[in-house]
């Protein structure tokens, strides 16, 4: 079985306590659902440039078998 290659983001590396983790197939979808999480979760409606960037910064490619 080939691995496939996700984009992994955890919450907890850019929030503390927080165990929310999304995978999904490119940096943009991990992007959106981090952005959804964001704001339902941690009250950001707005997203700073700075946010942004430092979340795209801890979207990290993982490996997984399918
Ligand atoms: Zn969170």
């Amino acid at each position: 079985m080939p691995d496939v290659e996700y984009m992994l983001f955890c919450c907890r590396d850019q929030e503390h306590k927080c165990g929310f983790r999304v995978q999904a197939k490119t940096k943009e979808e991990a992007m959106e659902h981090a952005r959804a999480h964001m704001a339902s979760e941690h009250g950001m409606k707005e997203i700073s440039e700075e946010t942004e960037r430092s979340i795209k910064e801890k979207i990290k490619p993982v490996k997984v078998e399918e």
